[in-house]
């Protein structure tokens, strides 16, 4: 992401803060905090430091001390403080506690607690879990009783984090049992120093004294100690834990990332046999991949939160989501700190044994075993992730899943409803098989496109005859297309075609992007070769001079719709070594051109040259800088495409699981099933958040862009697959017949799984910047 002037200053702004209080002592224990939050004695320290400046509690109305922050500026401090290695501060009283008292409390109550929640004065727990009642919560019998102007309370919470640390407690209690179990649950909150509590510690497979059992006999608290309406508390509770589980975690499995970098670094420092190092990098890089497709949906959440406006299908699932996805990246995580700790990995020292150099054991790899071992609770605390799944199936199961992958303006969102339309209405999917029955069938979808539709301009600038957009527009066509099926021949002509022309920068080159907009020209363009794989460097093609005249010879490989495009733009070496682009006419002499269908049922075509005259040279000088941009993009609007193919299988899974029906029951009813659904689901909505927050990349170094467009494309590509191969599997024998639309977009995955390389490729390019590897 590119920050702006404003957003540069506030990072600075936090920097200095971080530089100013956060002392070594403090970010020491920070560093070493390995379970869910940082320990009392280093998390409320570090929150009064921080409520002293106004930023304990940033995400509160700014009435109660928050700070109105934009979405961007919480993600800057929150990536800024994982950075630093600052304390993870206890979330109990601001992130959980706090809320329901802005929802649910009186004036008083609200003033009473929550400036002491903010200045770290208070310091709270949860009294949810019971020893028979865990993810069946709405079954707890910790009992309540009215007597006079208290609350008298009977029975035992357990798992209660922090309890031995803590002042006050949050807590659901029975306060009636003549109903529906939900119906007769109350919410209090209360100091814990009282006569009759007793707390009980429970030790942890970490070793670590983390959580306890809360136990409660005869235990009197004051009247208002009660949250809302009596018998309401099954309504808070549920609003709570979307708080629990909602918020954004990115950043801070961005710093365990570095973290893991760091330590893989000194782990090898000495060299080691083998490719363990590089093994265990690519590894770092997959989850680098996986971080920004997080990062990137948490951006869309907090937006959607903070700046209200249309709420994207997938909000009310958002914590479920957010929950699963976090907590199992952030177990990833840990196992691969344990892969970098090696040997030393299963000593039991403390990380202060570590530290104080007890057994040659580097503190990291203590660490990262404290980790593992603590980090398993991640998807077993906050509601367990089989119950998140649970809830986020209930929620596709009703939900609609064609989201587009940017957020849109006017403008844009009447181009998208207008190619919807179009679409809908000339090539439903029955149209589709004789439209590609030959090379040449296609030619009047690409005369719709641009004569009915106006659409071939939309990405061109307007002195060239079109509308003034960009990427951002050609994702959105491209998602468009490929839900109905028809990627091509836009995506290899009026993207990658028209890109590559755009950057070489070359009036020649205008002159053909105004006849494109017009439906006049098509290109095609042929950059890879039989041995080079999907090398654009690899080039056997030869550029030279023959009587004045320049020539090509060579062979390329699949060429997209080749034939029927008015143009072909091949890349070649001239006797300097350049990688030049030559504009050619099909029909020049000296080709040799083989039709071959592709899986999907998109034509594509081998070419071979033998001495053929080139028309133009486009461009000056080497033309790697522009390939390489153009293929960059394209490759970001296949994967948008691949989204729109995913969403339109998705939606056709949710229908037909409904309605079929196996033993008795929809198939949709089955848990196995619903849960492969959420694991799709959640596959596809960040593959449209990491496809679209890539919108801006040719802003970027091309370094930086190469990083950015390979991560997205890792998370389209292990989404494509787990979509593609889930909705066959969920259809059965149906699945498997060419006659449903559902076998045809697996196949068009299939295709642009192979067109711009795959994941081990994209996955070296994310890992070069770091690890070195190329
Ligand atoms: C480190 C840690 C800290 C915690 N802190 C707190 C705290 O501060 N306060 C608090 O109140 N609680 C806390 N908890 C408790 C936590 O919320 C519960 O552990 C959790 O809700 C699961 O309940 P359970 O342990 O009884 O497991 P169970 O509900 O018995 O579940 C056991 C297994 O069965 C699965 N399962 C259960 N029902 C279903 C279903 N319908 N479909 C599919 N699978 C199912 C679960 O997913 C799990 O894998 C904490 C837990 C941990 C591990």
């Amino acid at each position: 992401m590119n920050l702006s002037k404003d957003e540069l200053a506030f990072r600075d702004e936090v920097r200095a803060f971080l530089a100013a209080e956060l002392t070594d002592e403090i970010r020491l224990g920070g560093h070493r905090t390995s379970g869910i939050f940082s320990d009392y004695e280093v998390g409320i320290p570090w929150q009064r430091v921080l409520a002293k400046r106004g930023w304990a509690a940033p995400h509160w109305p700014v009435e109660w001390g928050g700070c109105g922050w934009t979405p961007r500026q919480h993600d800057i401090f929150a990536s800024e403080m994982a950075a630093a290695d600052a304390p993870k501060v206890s979330p109990l009283g601001l992130v959980m506690a706090a809320p329901v008292l802005v929802a649910f409390g009186t004036q008083a109550q609200k003033e009473r607690w929550l400036p002491d929640i903010r200045n770290g004065v208070s310091y709270w727990c949860q009294g949810y879990s019971e020893p028979g009642s865990g993810s069946d919560l709405a079954s707890l019998q910790c009992r309540a009783r009215r007597e006079g102007n208290e609350w008298v309370i009977n029975g035992s919470k357990i798992w209660t984090t922090h309890a031995h640390n803590a002042t006050h407690m949050f807590c659901l209690v029975r306060t009636d049992s003549s109903g529906k179990p939900q119906q007769g649950i109350s919410f209090l909150m209360f100091e814990l120093n009282k006569p009759g509590i007793q707390i009980r510690p429970i030790i942890s497979i970490s070793g670590d004294h983390e959580f306890n059992q809360v136990f409660f006999d005869e235990a009197r608290v004051p009247a208002d100690a009660l949250i809302g309406e009596e018998n309401q508390g099954w309504t808070i509770a549920k609003f709570l834990l979307e708080h629990e589980r909602g918020g954004s975690s990115a950043p801070f499995l961005r710093g365990r990332l570095a973290r893991l970098h760091e330590s893989l670094q000194e782990a090898f420092a000495q060299g080691a046999p083998g490719t363990e190092h590089e093994d265990i990098a690519l590894s770092l890089a997959n989850a680098q991949c996986r971080i920004d497709a997080l990062h990137a949906w948490e951006q869309e959440v907090l937006t959607a939160r903070i700046g209200g406006g249309t709420q994207p299908a997938w909000m009310p699932a958002a914590p479920s989501m957010g929950k699963v996805l976090a907590t199992e990246l952030k177990q990833h995580l840990t196992e691969l700190g344990l892969d970098i700790a090696g040997v030393y990995g299963a000593t039991s020292l403390t990380i202060e044994e570590a530290a104080a150099h007890a057994l040659p054991v580097p503190e990291e790899s203590v660490f990262a075993t404290r980790a593992y071992l603590n980090d398993r609770a991640a998807s077993i605390y906050g509601g367990t992730n089989e119950v998140q799944r649970n809830l986020i199936a209930r929620h596709v199961l009703g939900a609609e899943v064609v989201e587009p992958v940017l957020p849109l303006d006017e403008t844009q969102a009447m181009l998208v409803a207008s190619l919807q339309g179009w679409l809908q209405d000339k090539l439903p999917f029955d149209k589709r098989v004789p439209m590609i029955a030959t090379p040449e069938a296609i030619a009047p979808l690409w005369q719709g496109l641009a004569h009915e539709l106006g659409l071939l301009g939309a990405a061109l600038p307007e002195h060239l005859g079109g509308m003034g957009g960009g990427l951002p527009e050609q994702m959105l066509i491209c998602q468009a297309l490929g839900a109905a099926l028809v990627g091509e021949p836009y995506s290899s002509s009026a993207v990658l075609g028209a890109n590559l022309l755009q950057a070489l920068g070359d009036p020649a080159a205008d002159v053909l992007l105004q006849a494109m907009a017009d439906g006049q020209v098509r290109l095609a363009v042929a950059a890879l070769e039989p041995a080079g794989r999907t090398d654009l460097s690899r080039l056997q093609t030869r550029l030279f001079n023959s009587q004045g005249q320049m020539h090509i010879s060579g062979r390329k490989a699949l060429v997209r719709c080749a034939t029927g495009a008015t143009h072909w733009l091949v890349s070649a070496r001239d006797d300097a070594g350049h990688l030049r682009i030559c504009l050619l006419d099909p029909a020049a002499s000296g080709v040799q051109r083989r039709d071959v269908r592709l899986i999907d049922g998109v034509w594509a075509a081998e070419l071979a040259f033998d001495q053929t005259p080139v028309q133009a040279l486009i461009g000056q000088g080497d033309a790697v800088a522009a390939l390489s941009q153009a293929w960059d993009t394209a490759t970001l609007a296949a994967g948008a495409e691949a989204v729109g193919v995913m969403q339109a299988l998705m939606r056709d899974t949710l229908n037909y699981t409904s309605q079929r029906k196996q033993f008795g029951q929809p198939l949709a009813a089955f848990q196995a099933l619903q849960h492969r659904m959420a694991d799709m689901y959640m596959a596809l909505v960040q593959a449209a958040a990491a496809v679209g927050a890539c919108a801006d990349v040719l802003g970027d170094s091309p370094e930086r862009r190469a990083e950015r467009v390979s991560s997205a494309h890792v998370t389209v590509l292990r989404a494509a697959r787990l979509v593609g191969q889930g909705a066959v599997q969920l259809h059965g024998g149906m699945g498997m017949t060419d006659e449903l639309a559902v076998g045809h977009g697996f196949k068009r995955l299939t295709v642009i799984e192979q067109q711009f390389g795959g994941v081990a490729q994209h996955l070296r390019r994310v890992a070069a910047g770091r690890s070195g590897l190329g």
